[in-house]
């Protein structure tokens, strides 16, 4: 309501403005000619679509006369054009009485218009221009700019755009994918911005000048291949390569410019690579410690190593002109030419050939030459090592081995080479003269021949056994052999070594027999000497002791019948002394002592004699005895004198058993306490001590005594009979004590000696068996 009474009051104020001024408005006919002339069509409908007015330029748009039209009803005139954008404008505009300015494509005739549509409640008046054409450029630009922008984003190469300033306005995918960023990212950043990390190709630094913006704007003109590397957040260095062309504005001014971007981080690794691999190859081939070289069929030289200008003295120039031919003497190449035929034919072929250079010197050189095809060229491949070396190596070991032979065969050992082959079977590949002449056998008996085929059947076993250890345990084995000849036995000391191949496989086993046989007739010759030497001592022995025997029945005789008459001598001495000593003066009772006192003595040695004697004669038995057993009456029967001197005896109270015989043991400890007691030292109380120790299959006991000691001069005589140190004055004894000991000892097969200093004490010691 309120619109529509606005509306009113304006009209109501437009028409007083057309009354004041009515000659200012152009009045219907004029406004019919301005309608007629504009270059839009127009029509005017009233509220039920019917025309009423069509212009010029609408009959021509429309195709139909004015008069066609006029007071027809649209829907009737176009009903092709319901539901069109048109038609639906027009229902939309007079409903809504809102004027409506478009543009659309009229399908019914393919075409584009624009309208304008005035609504009023009487109608509508519609400008409209046909804009086909307008359009259809519109849309070839927009299909043309999505094709480029498809082959912008397709290429493989980054393109971005810089502005005047420096910023960067525009990046494809394929610069978001080289640049490692988002286009967001990238376009946030001015072409230097530090973030980059801009380096060039070697990461050395690169001046801001040098980039494609600067010189591009810098010159105006378009740059190529413009190289440095940029670092990637992750730390990868990527090496860019870059074109870049100024760019434009509408009035020709400098604009920026536009760059592809291509990373060429692998074709740089890769050719650093070839260049590293062509470097090393290039280095290989110069230090090749031999000849290196390679020439076409036509005998030119294409490429050779340092060493061969080197080796013939030739500079690089003059080897370019020569022919391979050139590096050999006149008489030799023949024989060259023809191996350099056979390698381009059949592919490869070697020589032994001297190398001769510039200055005449011959080398030899061992060549090998391999046909190859160089860039479609058939080309020989060769390398040649100098052998003067093994020449000399060649001509020292051929000198060698015929002093070698020399030696094999004058030695006087057998020497042989066997060939070692599976399955146990050994084959003589040499043998020296010695062999030969030792077995009878001649050269062509033995050589290639296996040793079953060669050696005496009851060999065999034995020699192939030692081979084997010796090539098991890998060591040279030694053996003695004994080999029946006609001649007479030979014996000899066989040694197989085994011999290896550089793949630790035994080939070979060299084998020696040192003859022996003297050594051994020598041996066999003492062997019977001492047999001899054993029969004599044996018989000997037997003599020895049957003159013992026979000295011990002597003297036991003798004694014994020495009893008789010193029995009588103290009997008659007894009646004296009863009876007519008191008649004698003093120096008759003197003499008469005298007698006594020696027949005493007389008959003590007697007894010891008689004792010493004795021992033995009778069977000595062996039997378990307990020392204990002899000892502790022994200490009983010396009581009585121990106490007189304030002597003491200590006897070990573990003593052992030992095999032995009762009366000879008594004999034995009775004459050691005895001595003990007897050679004491005046003024020292005597101490005896009686200890033991035992040895695996013995029991040594020990009698221990603080005496006057004995020299050690006199330590073995001192077990002799009658050996004495004193006199019967200062120490009376008869000097039998220790013969008896030693004698009783032996026989019970055990061992007695002393240990002692004069003056510090003795240490008698009995070894006997154990029980
Ligand atoms: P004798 O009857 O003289 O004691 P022995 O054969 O028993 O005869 O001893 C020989 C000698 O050995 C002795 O005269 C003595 O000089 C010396 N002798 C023996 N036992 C001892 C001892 N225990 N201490 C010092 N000397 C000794």
């Amino acid at each position: 309501m309120m619109t529509k009474s606005k509306a009113t009051t304006k009209q109501t104020a437009k028409h007083s403005k057309k009354n004041d001024k009515e000659s200012r408005i152009p009045d219907h006919e004029s406004i019919t000619n301005i309608i007629e002339r504009i270059s839009d069509g127009f029509v005017a409908f009233d509220a039920q679509m019917n025309y009423i007015y069509v212009n010029e330029r609408s009959s021509q748009l429309l195709g139909r006369k004015p008069e066609d039209l006029i007071g027809r009803n649209y829907w009737k005139e176009f009903p092709e054009a319901k539901g069109t954008p048109f038609a639906e404008a027009y229902v939309r505009a007079l409903e809504t009485q809102t004027p409506i300015q478009f543009e659309n494509y009229y399908a019914p005739w393919d075409r584009w218009f624009e309208n304008r549509i005035y609504p009023s409640k009487d109608g509508l008046a519609i400008f409209f221009t046909e804009i086909t054409e307008r359009k259809r450029a519109e849309i070839q630009l927009k299909a043309s700019e999505e094709r480029l922008e498809h082959i912008v984003e397709t290429i493989p190469d980054g393109i971005i755009m810089v502005n005047r300033e420096g910023a960067i306005t525009y990046a494809n995918s394929s610069a978001e994918r080289i640049l490692g960023l988002t286009r967001a990212t990238i376009a946030e950043r001015s072409y230097n911005d530090p973030k980059w990390k801009i380096t060039n190709v070697d990461g050395g630094p690169f001046p801001d000048e040098d980039l494609p913006f600067s010189r591009v704007m810098t010159s105006n003109q378009a740059v190529y291949g413009v190289e440095h590397a940029i670092i990637y957040p992750d730390g990868r260095r990527i090496i860019l390569s870059i074109n870049a062309t100024p760019m434009h504005d509408t009035q020709g001014e400098l604009a920026g410019m536009i760059a592809s971007i291509t990373d060429i981080t692998d074709r740089k690794q890769s050719e650093a690579m070839i260049k590293r691999e062509s470097d090393f190859s290039n280095a290989l081939i110069d230090s090749l410690p031999g000849v290196f070289y390679f020439y076409d069929e036509q005998l030119r030289f294409l490429r050779w190593n340092k060493n061969l200008e080197k080796v013939t003295g030739y500079t690089g120039e003059e080897i370019a002109k020569m022919s391979p031919l050139d590096f050999f003497v006149e008489s030799g190449k023949d024989l060259i030419a023809e191996h350099i035929k056979d390698v381009f034919t059949t592919g490869i072929a070697d020589a032994e050939a001297n190398f001769i250079s510039k200055d005449g010197t011959l080398t030899p050189y061992y060549f090998t030459g391999l046909r190859t095809q160089i860039d479609d060229k058939t080309c020989l491949i060769g390398v040649g090592v100098d052998i003067t070396e093994r020449k000399r190596a060649e001509e020292i070991m051929e000198a060698s081995e015929r002093r070698l032979s020399l030696i094999f065969d004058t030695v006087s050992d057998v020497i042989f080479l066997l060939l070692v082959e599976p399955e146990d079977c050994y084959r003589f590949v040499s043998v020296n003269s010695t062999f030969l002449a030792v077995t009878g056998l001649t050269r062509d008996q033995v050589i290639g021949k296996r040793i079953e085929e060669v050696l005496p059947e009851t060999a065999h076993a034995l020699v192939i056994g030692k081979y084997k250890q010796a090539i098991l345990e890998n060591k040279t084995v030694r053996w003695e052999e004994v080999s029946v000849y006609p001649t007479g036995t030979l014996y000899g000391e066989a040694a197989v070594t085994p011999a290896w191949d550089a793949n630790g496989v035994c080939t070979h086993l060299i084998g020696s027999v040192h003859d022996i046989t003297e050594i051994r007739s020598a041996e066999e010759e003492i062997r019977m000497l001492n047999h001899g030497l054993e029969q004599r001592v044996v018989e000997r022995t037997a003599q020895l002791q049957a003159a013992n025997k026979e000295l011990e029945s002597f003297s036991y005789s003798v004694s014994h019948d020495l009893r008789a008459p010193l029995r009588a001598i103290s009997g008659f001495a007894e009646i004296i002394a009863r009876r007519h000593r008191a008649s004698l003066n003093e120096e008759g009772q003197h003499y008469f002592d005298n007698i006594v006192h020696a027949s005493e003595r007389m008959g003590h040695l007697i007894d010891d004699l008689l004792n010493y004697s004795r021992i033995g004669r009778g069977a000595v038995r062996r039997e378990t005895i307990s020392l204990r057993d002899v000892l502790t009456p022994l200490s009983g029967d010396f009581a009585t004198r121990l106490k007189e001197i304030n002597g003491t005896l200590e006897i070990a109270d573990d003593l052992p058993g030992v095999k032995g015989d009762k009366t000879l043991l008594n004999q034995i400890f009775t004459n050691l306490l005895e001595n003990a007691l007897t050679y004491r030292k005046p003024d020292t109380p005597s101490q005896i001590h009686v200890t033991w120790e035992a040895e695996r299959k013995a029991v040594i006991i020990c009698v221990r005594d603080n005496g006057i000691g004995i020299p050690t001069e006199y330590h073995e005589k001192i077990f002799n009979i009658f050996q004495r140190l004193h006199n019967e004055d200062d120490y009376p004894g008869t000097g039998i004590g220790l013969a008896t000991v030693k004698k009783s000892v032996e026989l019970l097969g055990g061992s007695v000696w002393v240990e002692s200093e004069a003056g510090s004490g003795s240490n008698f010691f009995i070894k006997l068996p154990k029980e």
